[in-house]
């Protein structure tokens, strides 16, 4: 029988990895966990229930009550919370400042990342996010560190965005991007840092078809091989 192996993929925003994750997943047939999502759906209901993001017991109790499915569409994956389809109320710039600003409490890291967990065991999983490999799965057999030049991921995000028909300027999206990347590298908590055995990948100046495949190469000799990352 094939090992199922957990693939780790951690960067700073809008550096591919959902787009590579998701592909990536597919040619293996493995699962694939946004985690981003995850605290992106936290945001999303703080917002709705008008939830101040300091006061962490009501956080954790609507963690503690989210029901988190991802469910493959053609080529996308959307995202349910407690059976409602949320994945294009999590994607507004709003949440996003939200998310980042949400993630930095310790009862909501607590609850997601031990749903994460659930959601990972067994392996034949590529998990996405910003402490996959250093926190979520540290046992991971396989990890990358996906970044490129933050003009490049703005640029990407703004794209992104105007294709969703969320109407942001290039400035503005790239300021807030870089502000929540900061925010993310320094927060106490779990900060967005590359492991030590994970592998670097800089996407500035490659494809996405060719940033997959460097990532299937090394996922074959892993799951053939066995054995931990070369650094
Ligand atoms: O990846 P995405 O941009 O969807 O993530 C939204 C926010 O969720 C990030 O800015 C980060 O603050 C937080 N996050 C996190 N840990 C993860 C994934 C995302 O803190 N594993």
């Amino acid at each position: 029988m094939t090992r199922k192996i957990v693939i780790a993929i951690d960067g700073p925003s809008a550096s591919g990895k959902s787009t590579v994750g998701r592909r990536l997943a597919k040619r293996l047939g493995y699962r694939y966990l946004d985690t981003g999502a995850m605290y992106r759906v936290a945001a999303l209901k703080a917002k709705e229930l008008s939830i101040d993001s300091d006061d962490e017991d009501k956080l954790a109790r609507v963690c503690a009550g989210m029901e988190i499915v991802f469910v493959h569409d053609g080529n996308e994956i959307k995202t349910f919370c407690n059976g409602k389809d949320v994945s294009e109320a999590i994607r507004k710039p709003e949440i996003s400042a939200l998310a980042s600003e949400i993630s930095s409490k310790k009862a909501v890291r607590d609850i997601l990342v031990e749903m994460q967990r659930r959601m990972g065991a067994g392996g034949g999983v590529v998990a996405e996010g910003r402490d996959i490999g250093t926190v979520v799965f540290t046992e991971a057999e396989l990890k990358f560190f996906l970044d490129s030049k933050p003009e490049e991921r703005g640029k990407r995000r703004f794209e992104e965005l105007m294709e969703k028909g969320i109407r942001v300027s290039l400035e503005e999206t790239v300021a807030e991007m870089k502000g929540r990347d900061q925010r993310d590298r320094r927060r106490k908590l779990s900060p967005l840092h590359k492991a030590e055995d994970a592998l670097v990948i800089d996407s500035t100046h490659m494809t996405i078809d060719g940033v997959v495949e460097k990532m299937l190469e090394e996922a074959r000799r892993r799951i053939s091989q066995g054995g931990n990352c070369q650094k």
